[in-house]
């Protein structure tokens, strides 16, 4: 399977619109690795997570062909994962897309969001379905074998974490989420994973509840061997990054790499075989 990162910067981006910071000042200047987009990623090229808005973006950047897309899943309704305006040019009138819907996955705050934009544009019109997700509730896509898990983020929606099996290999999608939840971590205990996605949104700062900081990855990295949960050559990847942390790629790499954790940048490709 090949997963591509999209995006792999916190709401405001890297650099971030308006910012005279440091760290943004050196990432206009240096471009590459440095210039973070809004998080997404795809899975080969049918199932997509979240629907930032830099997805025109990343179209245009990756070459992306987004009628591939079968299943949309959605981790929870924050303006960097979801853009719902965007999501309105596959209907009739503005594209010229294909008959099949794209299956979309979400708690009730997405698809009500999504329900009340399209409605505007005169509604779904079979381009969409929209399918509630609940915690620990497995569902059955076309693409995947997906269960959804409680988060640590924003208290006022169920924000979610999913567990992923498509062909064959099993990946925790981990954001946003600060420290999991005790009911997450039960539920991971005797699942093995080939792929870990966690978020790093705080760098070297104090704070680990509804974000993580460096020392809550490692942590969290720890006791996924301590229960056994790593398939041998599992991937760790840390995507999700501020630029209120200050931390370059250079940085975060040098931080992680030592721990066998792989830094995202905005267009990296990772096959699991
Ligand atoms: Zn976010
Ligand atoms: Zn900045
Ligand atoms: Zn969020």
């Amino acid at each position: 399977m090949k997963i591509r990162f999209l995006g792999t910067a916190a709401f405001e981006g890297i650099p971030s619109l308006f910012c005279r910071c440091e760290l943004c000042a050196k990432a206009r200047a240096a471009g590459g690795k440095e210039i973070r987009s809004r998080t997404s990623v795809m899975l080969d090229d049918d199932l997509k997570i979240d629907f930032p808005p830099d997805t025109f973006m990343h179209m245009v950047r990756d070459g992306l062909d987004l009628e591939r897309i079968k299943d949309l899943i959605f981790t929870h309704s924050h303006s960097d994962h979801l853009y719902a305006e965007d999501m309105a040019a596959r209907l009739p009138g503005y594209a010229q897309s294909a008959a099949h819907p794209i299956d979309v996955y979400a708690n009730d705050a997405v698809l009500l969001r999504i329900k009340q934009t399209l409605d505007f544009n005169g509604g779904l019109q079979g381009k969409f379905t929209l399918n509630q997700v609940k915690p620990f509730e497995q569902k059955e896509l076309q693409t995947a074998v997906i269960v959804p898990l409680p988060a640590s983020h924003d208290p006022i929606e169920t924000c979610l974490l999913y567990y992923i099996e498509k062909d064959g290999k099993s990946i925790l999608y981990g954001h946003d989420s600060g420290w999991f939840p005790d009911e997450t971590w039960a539920w991971l205990q005797d699942k093995t994973l080939d792929l870990a996605v966690l978020e790093c949104t705080v760098g070297r700062s104090n704070y680990r509840k509804t974000h993580m900081n460096i020392d809550a990855v490692l942590e969290t990295n720890q006791r996924f061997e301590e229960y056994g949960i790593l398939k041998p050559g599992a991937n760790i990847v840390v995507t999700h990054f501020s630029h209120n942390a200050q931390l370059s790629h250079a940085e975060l790499t040098e931080i992680f790499e030592p721990h066998g954790i792989q830094v995202a940048y905005d267009g990296m490709i990772l096959e699991l075989l």
